[in-house]
C-alpha cells in the first residue's frame, strides 16, 4: 500500500470543534452526493455536530430580506439542502449501548484510504459493564453509482457472548445549520423539507420529501442487510423509517451489518422514487466486495490521469493528494451542478458555487481530466438564458451576465457590492472555456457550445464599458478583492475582458476559416452565426475595444493599480492589526475597509498570473510587491496565487511558503472555519501552484511551455498532464527534467524557451532558468 494514498488521525481527545472539523475532513462524496462522517451513533449530549448529506444542484429557495427595495436587488436565493439522515446506527450488546464517550475507548483511529475510495474508523472497546468489541466502519460513496452510499458496519465480539441489536434509522426530519454572526454560512433556520411518509419495498424504506419552494422532490432509500439470521422489526412513520435488527453473538465472532443508502432527485428523474428502487435493487444485488472493487478501479484511473507526487516530502505529499481526492469528491457529475465552494462537505456559503470553479479548479480538470471539466464548462451552457435574464435586470440590453454566486442559474448575493457587482465572473468563465480549449484542442465544443457562452460575455462587457478619451473603460465593478468595492477599470476585469473580446474574434475567424475549408463545418457554422445574429460590425466593434482596452499603469511606481483610485487610499497598517482581528471582513465596516489600501486576497496579483504577457516583468516584480504589503489573505484563494507569481519571479522562498500555506489549509484548518466545508478553490490552487508554479507549465495558442524549478526541500517531483490528446508524464529533479509521452502523438515544447519533440522520452538539462 501507497502511505500517501491513507490520511489517518487518532480520535483519542474527542472535542467538540475537533469533531466537528473531521465531520469535514472525512466526509464521503463523489460529485453528486455528499454525507458528512459524523458518528453513527452520535457524540454526547451538549457536543453539537453538522449532521449533513447534500446533493449537488438540489436546492430550495429562500427569501433575502432586502431592508431597502431597490430595483432589481435579489430578493430570493437558492440554498443547498441537508436532505435526509441516513447515517445513523445505535450499536447494543444486551442492554449497553456503544459510545465512544462511555465506557472505555481502549484504542480508535479514523483514516480516509484515497486509494480504496472510502473512510474507516476502528474503535476497540469495552462497555461500562466490560463486553469487550472491535468496532470497524467503513463508509463510502461509490464514484461509479453515483447514487449510492454504503455504511459497512462490523462488530467482532471479543469477550462476551449474547443478544445484540442494531438500530438504523431513516429520517427526513432534518434541518440546514445556521450562524446569524457568520457571514459565511446561512443566517437563519427555515424548514426546507417536508417529508410525505416512508413506505417499504422487498425490505428498503423509501421516503420522499418535499422543499417548501422550489418545487423539487428527493427520494431517499435505505436497506439494512445484516449477516446471519435476524429478527427485524421496521417501523414506518410520516417523517421516516427505523429498522430494528436483532441477533445473538458469540465471543470471536463478527457480525456485519450493511447499509445501502439511495438518494435520486426529481432534477434528474422524472420518477425518483421508481429509479431509487431500481438503484437500490442492483446496489444489494452486488456483493459489498464487488463494489469495493468498482471504486478501486475507478481511483485506479483517476489516479494514473491526475498523478503528482512530491518526492521527499511525505507529509506535504499526503497533504496534496488529500486535496486532489477533495476535487474528485467535489466536482458536478451532469451539467445539473458544478463545484460548491465546499464541495459537498458542507454548509459553508449554502452550497453556492462561485468563480472558484472555474479559476481554481478546472486547470486540474482540464489538464489531468478533460471529460470532467468539459461537463463542467456545461452547466454554465445549461444556465447561459438565466445569465441573459440576468444581465436584463442589471439593465443590459445586450449579452449575457452570469451570477456571482448561484446554485440553479439565478443570483443569489444578497450584497451587490461584493457579489453582483463581480462581473469578473463572465470573463474568468471565458478563460476556463479557452484554456479548456488550448489544452484540448476540441473545437467541436467551441462550436456545440463554448463559442455562444463567450459570445454573449463579449456582448456584455460591450455594453457595461464605454469609450473616453480614446479608450475603453469599465466603471462600477467589483474585482476579486472584496475589500475594495465598486471601483472603475479595476485592472483585473479589464484584462479578463479584453481577454474574452480577444477569444470572441479569435474563434469568429477560426470558424469562418473552418467553414471555407471545411465541408463538414459549413451549416454548423453558418447556422450558428444565424441563430446568434451575429454580424461583422460586432466582430470589428469588439476588435476595437479589445485594442483600446484601458489598463491603469503607474508612471511613478511602475505598478498597475488595482483601479483607478486605489492609490489614492490610505494604506491600512497590518502588521499593528491585532492577530485576533482577522479576517477583518469579521470586524470592519465594510465601508472602514473600502476607504483603505487593503486586500482580501490576490486581484491584480492574480491578472500578473494569467495574462502575464500584458505586461514587462518588471512591472509585474513591482507589483508583486506592493500588493504583497497590503494583502491579508483573509480569502482561502490568495496564497497559491502569490505562489505562483512568486516562482514566476524567482522568489523561491516566498513561493514555498506560500504554497505550503496553501497545501495544508483544511488539514490543519488554518482558516478556523473548515468545519464549514473544505475550500475547493485553494485545493486546486495547490495543484495550479506546483504545475504553473513550480512546472512553469503555460498553455498558449502556440504551444506547451515548461521552466521547471525544483524546491530545495525537495528530492524531486513528477506528474501527468493531458494536452491535444496525448499524455506526458514530467518528472523534475536536480539535474534534469524529463518528459515521457505515455499516449498519443508527439507533441512540441518548449523548455526554458528552447523548442522540442517529445515522442518518447525526452530528457533535457534543468538549467532552473526562467
Ligand atoms: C472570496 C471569493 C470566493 C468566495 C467563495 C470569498 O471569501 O473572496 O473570491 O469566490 O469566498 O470561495
Amino acid at each position: 500500500m501507497n502511505m500517501a494514498a491513507i490520511y489517518k488521525r487518532d480520535l483519542n481527545n474527542l472535542k467538540n470543534d475537533d469533531l466537528l472539523l473531521q465531520e469535514t475532513i472525512f466526509h464521503n462524496a463523489n460529485g453528486y452526493i455528499g454525507v458528512r462522517s459524523c458518528f453513527e451513533e452520535g457524540y454526547k449530549p451538549g457536543y453539537n455536530s453538522v449532521r449533513g448529506t447534500y446533493i449537488n444542484g438540489f436546492y430550495d429557495v429562500a427569501e433575502m430580506k432586502q431592508a431597502e427595495k431597490l430595483y432589481g436587488l435579489a430578493e430570493e436565493k437558492q440554498t443547498i439542502l441537508n436532505v435526509a439522515d441516513t447515517q445513523s446506527i445505535l450499536l447494543k450488546l444486551g442492554e449497553e449501548t456503544f459510545s465512544m464517550f462511555e465506557g472505555t475507548v481502549l484504542e480508535s483511529s479514523r483514516w480516509l484510504d484515497m486509494e480504496e475510495g472510502y473512510t474507516a474508523r476502528r474503535i476497540l472497546w469495552r462497555s461500562p459493564k466490560g463486553k469487550e468489541a472491535e468496532i470497524e466502519i467503513r463508509r463510502m460513496t461509490s464514484f461509479s453509482r453515483l447514487s449510492l452510499f454504503t455504511i459497512d458496519y462490523c462488530v467482532k465480539s471479543i469477550n462476551y457472548d449474547g443478544e445484540m441489536t442494531f438500530l438504523s434509522s431513516h429520517t427526513g426530519e432534518v434541518f440546514n445549520y445556521f450562524n446569524p454572526r457568520d457571514p459565511r454560512v446561512a443566517a437563519e433556520s427555515f424548514k426546507h423539507l417536508h417529508p410525505a411518509g416512508a413506505g417499504i419495498i422487498e425490505g428498503a424504506s423509501y421516503l420522499l420529501t418535499y422543499t417548501s419552494r422550489s418545487g423539487l422532490t428527493v427520494c431517499t432509500g435505505v436497506k439494512n442487510v445484516l449477516s446471519g439470521d435476524a429478527e427485524i422489526e421496521h417501523r414506518v412513520e410520516q417523517k421516516g423509517a427505523f429498522c430494528s435488527l436483532k441477533r445473538s453473538i458469540k465471543k470471536n465472532d463478527t457480525v456485519r451489518l450493511v447499509k445501502y443508502t439511495i438518494i435520486t432527485d426529481s432534477i434528474r428523474w422524472t420518477d425518483c422514487r421508481k429509479q431509487a428502487v431500481r438503484e437500490m435493487e442492483n446496489a444489494v444485488s452486488t456483493p459489498m466486495e464487488k463494489l469495493y472493487e468498482e471504486q478501486r478501479m475507478y481511483l485506479k484511473s483517476y489516479w494514473q490521469k491526475s498523478l503528482l507526487e512530491i518526492e521527499g516530502d511525505h507529509d506535504l505529499n499526503l497533504a496534496v493528494r488529500y486535496n486532489l481526492y477533495q476535487l474528485l469528491q467535489s466536482a458536478g457529475k451532469d451539467k445539473h451542478g458544478t463545484i460548491a465552494a465546499k464541495g459537498l462537505s458542507g454548509e459553508g456559503y449554502e452550497g453556492h458555487y462561485f468563480w472558484d470553479t472555474e479559476m481554481y479548479i478546472l486547470p486540474f480538470f482540464i489538464l489531468t481530466n478533460p471529460e470532467i471539466a468539459k461537463t463542467l464548462i456545461e452547466y454554465r451552457y445549461h444556465t447561459l438564458n438565466d445569465a441573459r435574464e440576468n444581465a436584463r435586470i442589471l439593465g443590459h440590453q445586450q449579452g449575457a451576465l452570469y451570477p456571482w454566486r448561484t446554485i440553479m442559474g439565478k443570483e443569489c448575493s444578497g450584497y451587490f457590492p461584493s457579489g453582483s457587482a463581480q462581473y469578473h465572473i463572465n470573463g474568468d468563465i471565458a478563460h476556463a472555456i479557452v484554456a479548456y480549449y488550448l489544452a484540448t484542442r476540441d473545437f467541436d465544443f467551441i462550436l456545440d457550445k463554448g463559442f455562444e457562452i463567450i459570445l454573449e460575455t463579449a456582448r456584455l462587457w460591450m455594453d457595461t464599458g464605454h469609450f473616453y478619451n480614446g479608450q475603453f473603460h469599465i466603471h462600477e465593478v467589483t474585482g476579486p478583492d472584496e475589500y475594495t468595492c465598486m471601483v472603475n477599470n479595476n485592472y483585473y476585469t479589464n484584462t479578463c475582458a479584453q481577454y474574452n473580446l480577444h477569444w470572441a474574434v479569435r474563434f469568429f475567424r477560426m470558424m469562418e476559416k473552418a467553414k471555407k475549408e471545411e465541408q463538414l463545418y459549413q451549416s454548423k457554422i453558418t447556422s450558428l452565426f444565424q441563430k446568434l445574429q451575429l454580424s461583422i460590425s460586432e466582430i470589428a466593434a469588439f476588435e476595437e475595444a479589445e485594442k483600446k482596452m484601458f489598463l491603469p499603469y503607474d508612471q511613478e511606481l511602475k505598478i498597475n493599480p488595482q483601479d483607478d483610485s486605489f492609490l489614492t487610499k490610505k494604506v491600512w497598517d497590518i502588521p499593528s492589526t491585532p492577530a485576533d482581528k482577522f479576517p477583518l471582513l469579521l470586524h470592519y465596516h465594510p465601508l472602514h475597509l473600502y476607504r483603505h489600501q487593503v486586500c482580501k486576497q490576490a486581484d491584480t496579483v492574480l491578472a500578473h498570473f494569467i495574462f502575464e504577457d500584458a505586461q514587462d516583468m518588471e512591472t509585474i516584480r513591482n507589483s508583486f510587491l506592493y500588493y504583497e504589503r497590503i494583502t491579508t489573505h483573509d480569502s482561502s484563494l490568495s496564497t497559491c496565487i502569490f505562489s505562483i507569481v512568486a516562482s514566476r519571479l524567482g522568489l523561491e522562498e516566498k513561493a514555498y511558503a506560500y504554497f505550503g500555506d496553501s497545501a495544508k489549509l483544511d488539514l490543519f484548518d488554518t482558516h478556523r472555519n473548515t468545519k464549514d466545508g473544505i475550500h475547493t478553490a485553494n485545493m486546486g490552487g495547490t495543484y495550479m501552484a506546483i504545475i504553473f508554479g513550480f512546472a512553469g507549465l503555460r498553455i498558449r495558442e502556440s504551444g506547451l511551455f515548461f521552466a521547471p524549478v525544483l524546491p530545495k526541500q525537495w528530492e524531486g517531483y513528477h506528474f501527468m498532464i493531458h494536452y491535444a490528446g496525448s499524455e506526458i508524464r514530467v518528472h523534475v529533479d536536480r539535474e534534469s527534467v524529463s518528459f515521457t509521452l505515455t499516449a498519443g502523438e508527439t507533441q512540441k515544447i518548449h523548455i526554458y524557451d528552447e523548442v522540442y519533440d517529445v515522442t518518447e522520452v525526452l530528457i533535457v538539462p534543468r538549467t532552473g532558468e526562467r
